[in-house]
């Protein structure tokens, strides 16, 4: 296990104590430590180098405070500029004035995006909302199979082609699936689409023309937080290729320290919006900027 940062910083300070400022020579030796804790934590190198630097400059201007030992100032700096970047409050989902609310899920294969759709829907449905889910996934066999299974789990309806499984234009299904709740007066409307197991133009093509077609109130970008560095080409890639609103982080229940959160949050400015952290449809809350800084320090 790595040591946490807190742990570090108070080694590094141990020779400091009662000295009640910090030196440049402090405030190095003080970056070093974070900079290998969030590279421990699997952030990406730019976004380090930025937060470092960040951190650094603060360091320099605070005024020496009775209260915290100069470990816990920096510790305190670095917990503000993490909540920071990882959006500060908790950012909630918008929901559209009139008709129904469309949350389009996008991301790569084995995200956890069919796994996500029923939680979300889950969710929502505990908080009074009627929502749909909707199975534009018709690439990978058995996805639509998926999304049913997982919605009978969590009592909510499942929009998908008569054909089922690896047919029909996922545009077309989108598109009606709108109408189905208008009729049905479903409120809130889960798109799931297609994932490949990597980026390609192909599928950054249908998630846009589905996009186009429906609209949505909320596109959410669905990234396993296991995947550490390469988040933030995926990230990168389909906020060029579809855009996206906010993110939702998933497998957070593995020993992933966090460090995608914080790389996708800093490079595309999009906040992170939910957590899924498990297999069963519960696993799933929103995302708190704090607990997640905590997790990257401790
Ligand atoms: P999709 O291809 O993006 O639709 O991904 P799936 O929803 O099919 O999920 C891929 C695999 O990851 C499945 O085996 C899921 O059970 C699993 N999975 C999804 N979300 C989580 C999570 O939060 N934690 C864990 N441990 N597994 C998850």
């Amino acid at each position: 296990m790595f040591a946490t940062l807190s742990d570090r910083l108070a080694d590094t300070f141990k020779n400091l104590r009662g000295k009640g400022r910090l030196s440049e020579a402090d405030i190095d030796a003080t970056a070093r430590e974070i900079r290998i804790a969030l590279l421990e934590a699997d952030v990406a190198l730019p976004v380090v180098k930025d937060f470092v630097g960040a951190v650094k400059e603060r360091a320099r201007g605070e005024e020496v405070s009775g209260a915290l030992n100069p470990a816990q100032q920096i510790i305190k700096i670095v917990n503000e500029e993490l909540v920071t970047i990882l959006g500060g409050e908790t950012r909630r989902l918008r929901y559209a004035k009139t008709g129904p609310t469309v949350i389009m899920l996008a991301g790569l294969q084995g995200a956890g995006k069919t796994t996500l759709a029923a939680k979300l829907a889950l969710w929502l449905k505990d908080q009074g909302k009627s929502p749909v889910l909707v199975a534009c996934d018709l690439q990978r066999p058995n996805a639509v199979n998926q999304l049913q299974v997982n919605g009978e789990r969590a009592g909510v309806p499942v929009f998908a082609p008569e054909a089922g499984n690896g047919s029909g234009d996922p545009v077309a299904v989108a598109r009606a699936s709108i109408e189905e709740a208008k009729r049905k007066l479903y409120d809130v409307v889960i798109v799931d689409t297609a994932g490949r197991l990597g980026v390609d133009a192909e599928l950054m093509q249908q998630a846009s023309d589905i996009r186009d077609a429906v609209q949505p109130d909320e596109v959410l970008f669905v990234v396993d937080a296991m995947i550490g560095q390469d988040a933030v080409i995926t990230a990168q890639a389909f906020l060029d290729g579809v855009g996206y609103d906010g993110v939702v982080l998933t497998k957070l229940d593995g020993d992933a320290r966090g460090g995608a959160a914080l790389s996708i949050a800093s490079i595309t400015g999009r906040p992170v919006m939910f957590a899924s952290n498990g297999e069963k449809l519960t696993d799933f809350d929103l995302f708190h900027p704090d607990r997640m800084a905590s997790r990257i320090l401790d």
